[in-house]
């Protein structure tokens, strides 16, 4: 049977994250450059014998990256930003870390490229910039390198490049605006003369990714993957593959284009296969990624094997992979020790879904599925594990009534009843919640978990820091109080830490940008909270002060975004779990006295679907998600929820749906232009727009916060507004810190003078 398979692209930091080690001993002049170089050799050489002993086809080259592959392909498109350029012109390997950082040897510090998410994942890549007339050339030739290492190893080699429109579709225009495809004119015969390179090294399959083939794309972005494919028709062969989503609603266009194969994210897509199949001329390989790279369960391998055989019965040529990339699950599930062999079962990571793409593939070449059987059971046993269903929460689910989603009073209503008992002063000052989180608080941390000190002396530390931070916020006269948040690793692991139905792993790291990998926790069975996990800090932290300390939740869509899911339930279903769990925190929160209660949801922008067709069933039931967690509570207890970010026009509805009393945002950074929205649209509830920039060492002035003030109050009655940092502190030191809340507190002071009308 014709089948082959393959993947496409491998986790570039290594198991034991040696690329962060190596791109950060490098920047701190501990290593060389051939160190550096050397260690990234060694790691795609493992990776390379990885997938050969999983006796995948192809080897995937271009998959690596230094710091992110979108700024490789800037590089090797010779797309530098002026002020990162070299005087002589010339590009290396400090060129790349200078865009992606600001920052390179005997170079001045400028600004780095700005960085943005990766679709509808937490990797973040580095936006490319560009100008008008922009011209492009093939600088960088690491690509072309690492197509002869492979070689040179005896590999069969299938590179990866970033298809042309997606990559326009990812910059960004800089100076003058105009219509970036206007590009495509310039940049086209470069992508022709890297495509016949490759072929000149004889090598046939190129993986051309175009992802933005998922969103709905306009007619005239449809018409420039027309336009330009109709030049890439040389020797080689193009497979274009698209993922994350489905593409049937483009697959008009995309059959119209001289490639010769199409990928296909069956996990992510709703797909039609019969239709897919008639479709899809004949003659084109058609390649189904079965194999979630998004996540780190087992794949159910009698599952596909039905669905690939029924599809090898009408079709001639079927490639057999993964969904995407697998950039985005951890590398080796046999770097775990501390997971139990039962849930170890379950789980999958990148080395393990190259093992299942082989077993699959043979299974579906000798027609034989019971060589599944095995693998398919192991992750069967998930259903009967007693981990996993609890069915208080699974009645607690369905009774959920719309009593649950809503306050009892109007906001109007509330704001009256917290404003006498809360007696706060025109212009509320408060921070987010994160206070300087020293190398002392992370040593005690760490200390602790590894049972180094007992519970007892932990918490005597902890409470002293937390004296010593409301006493310094009573120094500063702030008016709402925070606790500090020193026994948080992370907003997200430190709730799942303490909630039933999260596992953790010792190296399930991905990357997240350049550096900086994170650690999902994995959510594998119902979650319920058995005992109170902030309540006592909270409690101990008001009984030092008169003035009111506001609580800090990690909001339920928050949680679930950062974290692995299940896969054997709805990610809503999930998420009201969590709901329910934060509830019953919130719940003991108020008994305990604690009032005033902040549910950050951080993450509830990045949730959105790829397709803007779906976003309001999505934010519909997220938000119904937070307000599960934040309605049933006294009509005197204050909602608080913050978002660092300030590109939430197109979500503001659904800000408003969440009925929190205050919310916190990010404005700092944007001159104040969020603030300007607000002209428009009249946010009914109260609000604090960061007044300085949290992520900078500057400490802001008392004239540049009253100006942001001055401004704030044209768009916002005075009465409604909240004066507070952009985020948590937790990034800055305590000098800094105590610096800019003082200017703060005076700017405010100040401007509550001139209002006292
Ligand atoms: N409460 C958290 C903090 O202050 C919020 C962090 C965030 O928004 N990312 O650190
Ligand atoms: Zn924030």
């Amino acid at each position: 049977m014709p089948i082959m398979n393959h993947i496409l692209g491998f986790p570039r930091i290594g198991s034991q994250r040696e690329l962060k080690q190596a791109q950060e001993s490098y920047w701190s002049n501990q290593i060389s450059r051939e160190q550096l170089l050397k260690i990234g050799l060694d790691l795609r050489l493992q990776h390379w014998k990885k997938q050969k002993e999983s006796e995948i086809d192809f080897v995937c080259v271009g998959d690596f990256s230094w710091y992110d592959h979108v700024l490789s392909t800037s590089m090797l498109l010779g797309n530098i930003p002026e002020r990162h350029k070299n005087v002589n012109k010339c590009v290396d390997l400090d060129t790349l870390f200078y865009i992606a950082r600001g920052i390179a040897p005997n170079r001045k510090p400028v600004a780095a490229a700005e960085m943005t998410k990766w679709f509808n994942t937490n990797y973040h890549y580095i936006v490319p910039e560009f100008v008008q007339d922009q011209t492009f050339s093939i600088t960088w030739c690491q690509l072309f390198h690492e197509i002869d290492e492979a070689l040179n190893y005896g590999y069969k080699v299938k590179p990866v490049i970033l298809g042309p429109i997606t990559y326009l579709w990812l910059g960004k225009t800089k100076g003058k605006d105009f219509n970036r495809l206007d590009l495509l004119r310039n940049l086209i015969p470069v992508y022709q003369e890297i495509l016949s390179k490759i072929h000149e090294k004889g090598i046939d399959w190129i993986q051309i990714d175009e992802p933005i083939l998922s969103l709905e794309l306009s007619d005239e972005w449809l018409k420039a993957f027309e336009l330009s494919y109709s030049f890439f028709s040389g020797n080689y062969k193009l497979l274009l593959t698209t993922f994350f989503d489905g593409i049937e609603h483009n697959l008009k266009t995309i059959v119209k284009l001289p490639v010769d194969g199409l990928h296909v994210d069956l996990v992510h897509g709703k797909y039609n296969l019969v239709e897919l199949n008639n479709l899809v001329p004949e003659h084109w390989i058609l390649s189904l990624g079965v194999i979630n790279g998004r996540n780190i369960w087992k794949s159910d391998l009698k599952y596909w094997f039905n669905i690939i055989r029924t599809m090898l019965m009408v079709r001639k040529h079927v490639w057999v992979g993964a969904s995407c990339s697998f950039l985005h699950c951890p590398v080796d599930l046999n770097s775990e020790k501390n997971i139990s062999i039962e849930v170890k079962n379950w789980f999958s990571f990148a080395v393990q879904k190259c093992y299942e793409i082989n077993l699959l593939t043979k299974a579906l070449k000798s027609d034989n599925v019971s060589i599944l059987e095995e693998w398919s059971n192991l992750l069967y046993t998930h259903n009967y594990s007693n981990q996993v269903n609890n069915p208080f929460v699974r009645s607690a689910i369905n009774k959920i009534h719309k009593s649950d989603t809503v306050r009892s009073v109007p906001y109007v209503i509330r704001a009256n009843l917290q404003k006498r008992k809360f007696g706060l002063p025109l212009l509320p000052t408060t921070t987010i919640g994160s206070f300087p989180q020293t190398n002392d608080i992370r040593k005690l941390r760490l200390d602790y978990k590894n049972k180094n000190i007992n519970f007892d002396d932990y918490s005597a530390e902890i409470k002293k820091h937390i004296r010593n931070v409301i006493s310094t916020q009573e120094e500063l006269e702030l008016d709402v109080l925070v606790h500090g948040e020193f026994e948080r690793n992370d907003m997200v692991e430190y709730f799942g830490e303490h909630l039933h139905g999260f596992v953790f792993t010792d190296f399930g790291w991905v990357q997240s940008y350049g550096s900086r990998c994170v650690k999902p926790p994995i959510i594998v069975g119902d979650v319920y909270r058995s005992k109170k996990i902030t309540t006592e800090w909270l409690q101990y932290a008001q009984s030092l002060t008169k003035k009111p300390v506001k609580a800090m939740l990690t909001g339920p869509v928050t949680i679930l975004s950062w974290s692995f899911l299940r896969e054997d339930l709805p990610k809503q279903i999930i998420c009201n779990q969590i709901a329910l769990a934060l509830r019953d925190e919130v719940s003991d929160l108020e008994s305990g006295g604690i009032h005033i209660i902040q549910i950050d949801e951080p993450a509830l922008r990045e949730g959105l679907p790829l397709k803007k067709s779906e976003w309001n069933e999505y934010l519909s039931w997220a938000t119904k998600s937070f307000r599960i967690t934040s309605s049933k509570v006294q009509d005197i207890t204050q909602i608080h929820t913050h978002m660092c970010y300030c590109e939430f026009q197109d979500i503001m509805d659904a800000i408003v749906e969440l009925d929190a009393d205050v919310i916190t945002i990010e404005t700092a950074r944007s001159d104040m232009e969020l603030l300007r929205f607000f002209k428009k649209f009249k946010y009914p509830n109260e609000i604090g727009p960061g007044v300085y920039d949290i992520h900078s060492p500057n400490i802001p002035t008392i004239s540049e916060i009253e100006s942001l003030l001055s401004e704030a109050i044209k768009y916002i009655p005075i009465d409604r507004l909240w004066v507070n940092p952009d985020c948590g502190l937790k990034t800055r030191n305590w000098e800094e810190t105590k610096l800019a809340l003082k200017n703060m507190v005076i700017a405010t002071k100040n401007m509550r003078k001139k209002n006292n009308s």
